[in-house]
């Protein structure tokens, strides 16, 4: 492996001058952005020009599932480099049919083909193109809290409100509530009520939009984005039986949610729900090289058995990502990261994080598995007020702002959305690690604590 660069602030400037000269940031104000410039990372850690060093329980991007630079997988990028650094979609290539070979394995029930894609957003795109064409029809709903990705047809599925700017108000999209009891849209005071409410919101959804129209529900399997909510037992069973009744193609998107993250290879394995076609990213090669796809069911493959599917990308199943993937999935399956997950979300992290919300005012909620989980910060535990309104910037931020520095300054990389702060960190954490991150967030959350 190479080894790691001494502190070098210089470097660091002049990374991040060029950066501020000519990188345009997605989803910011380019001048109100300040980018940390990163030097190295491995494992759980990742450190800047400084040397200062941080525990990232962001996983970047909810990626990085057996963390940075895991030797393994780095050889297996640069062996394929060496052999074959690209060959187009339409060849049959090792590294692409044992790509999909070891996902098809894994996926529930009769996914077993694979559409390789470039990242989530496309290969949510290609999922409703696949369930439109398999139903002839035109609708898909979705959930209003999602996230579905940055591309025309997948920000209009997104429900978060980054889909306002770019909405096409044209796409065939219709969105609903699902559950979430802490704040619940259907007066909900059980998960029993919630789950029945929600499922009867879905079926008058689609009643009044007319099941004839109605191609595919869209829905993250546990929504991560939007707040890792884990949904009640049987609603997505419930999902799965509307979309049988009505003859609608059922997509669950893992972009996030698969290959470990929580506890199991895939969400839908927790709820026993085998969808008509799911989508997966991210985790899939741990985010070394962009890769994601569709998994698809007998059914829908069969669509398409005569009839050309009308749709692809150059760099579809690209051999230095699908090489990664392999290499990641024989990580994850010989280093039992999944059961790690698992294991220590159920021992470790989750306990961990409700002992936090009792000593601390300002956890409103923890909730999630494995390695996905929310902390829902509140001035009010009563009321449910958010430490900060949705979507504040500048000084309406200030105890959110406050919270993260906080975490900085005790050496952990925390992810932050509006009022919450998920812990997302890879799969194949250590426990040491996990109670370095819990320690610090508790530092954190007593700073939290003084804007209750
Ligand atoms: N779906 C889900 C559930 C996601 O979390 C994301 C990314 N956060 C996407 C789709 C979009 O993926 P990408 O950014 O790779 O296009």
């Amino acid at each position: 492996m190479t080894p790691h660069p001494q502190p070098n602030p210089q470097v660091g400037a002049a990374v991040k001058a060029a950066d501020r000269a000519h990188v345009f940031h997605s989803w910011s104000a380019q001048e109100l952005i300040d980018p940390l410039a990163v030097a190295g990372a491995e494992g759980a850690y990742f450190w800047d020009y400084d040397g200062r060093r941080y525990l990232d329980f962001t996983s970047g991007l909810v990626y990085t599932n057996i963390g940075y630079q895991h030797p393994k997988v780095v050889a297996a990028i640069q062996e394929q480099a060496a052999r074959m650094t690209t060959f187009a979609p339409a060849f049959a290539v090792e590294a692409r049919s044992e790509a999909a070979r070891l996902i098809a394995e894994r996926t529930p029930g009769d996914l077993d083909k694979i559409f390789f894609t470039n990242g989530g957003a496309d290969a949510v795109e290609h999922a409703v193109r696949m369930a439109r064409l398999h139903t002839g029809r035109p609708k898909v709903l979705s959930a209003y809290r999602s996230y579905h990705g940055g591309t025309q047809q997948a920000v209009n599925l997104t429900g978060d409100p980054r889909r306002w700017a770019s909405d096409s108000g044209t796409a065939g999209v219709v969105h609903f509530w699902a559950p979430f009891l802490y704040r619940s849209r259907f007066y909900a005071e059980t998960e029993e009520q919630e789950c029945a409410r929600a499922l009867e919101h879905l079926e008058t959804t689609i009643a009044f939009e007319g099941p004839s129209t109605v191609a595919a529900i869209v829905l993250e399997t546990i929504p991560g984005t939007a707040g890792i909510m884990v949904p009640p037992a049987g609603y997505l069973a419930g999902v799965r039986e509307l979309c049988d009744t009505y003859g609608i193609v059922l997509i669950l998107d893992e972009v996030m949610a698969g290959f470990g993250r929580t506890g199991a290879w895939f969400a839908a394995d927790l709820f026993r729900v085998v969808p008509d076609l799911m989508t997966f990213a991210k985790g899939v090669n741990s985010g070394y090289v962009p890769l994601g796809g569709v998994a698809i069911s007998q059914k829908i493959a069969e669509t398409f058995a005569r009839r050309p599917y009308p749709g692809g990308l150059t760099y579809s199943g690209h051999p230095l990502a699908c090489a990664a993937a392999v290499a990641t999935i024989e990580v994850m399956a010989q280093e039992g990261v999944v059961e790690n997950a698992a294991r220590l979300g159920a021992e470790l992290i989750g306990p961990g994080l409700r002992e936090l919300a009792e000593r601390h005012p300002s956890v409103g909620e923890v909730r999630g598995t494995g390695m996905f989980w929310a902390l829902e910060l509140v001035r009010d535990r009563e009321t449910r007020e958010p430490l900060v309104p949705y979507h504040a910037t500048g000084e309406a931020n200030a105890p959110m702002a406050a919270f993260g520095a906080a975490a900085k300054a005790h050496g952990l990389w925390p992810f932050i959305n509006m009022n919450r702060t998920h812990v997302v960190p890879p799969c194949n954490l250590t426990e040491a690690e996990a109670k370095e991150g819990l320690a610090a967030l508790d530092a954190a959350l007593s700073v939290a604590d003084e804007y209750t």
